[in-house]
């Protein structure tokens, strides 16, 4: 196993030079920003979709 694959399109790339040059050519950073962007959003997306009803917790009254 020599070859690598290029993570946005499977494209084949021989090293870390051949990837950079291979994103740089045929990924727009903007597209490769996008493409990081959605698998985070992916992977945090369970945690962002708990409840945010937390309208009962308020705050401690001062020791007046
Ligand atoms: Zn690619």
């Amino acid at each position: 196993m020599t070859g690598h694959n290029c993570p946005l399109c499977a494209e084949p790339y021989d090293d870390r030079n051949g990837l950079r040059v291979h994103l740089e050519v045929e990924h727009r950073k903007s597209e490769i920003v996008t493409t990081l962007i959605d698998l985070n959003a992916a992977g945090s997306d369970r945690a962002a979709d708990g409840d945010r009803t937390t309208v009962g917790d308020e705050p401690p009254a001062p020791p007046v």
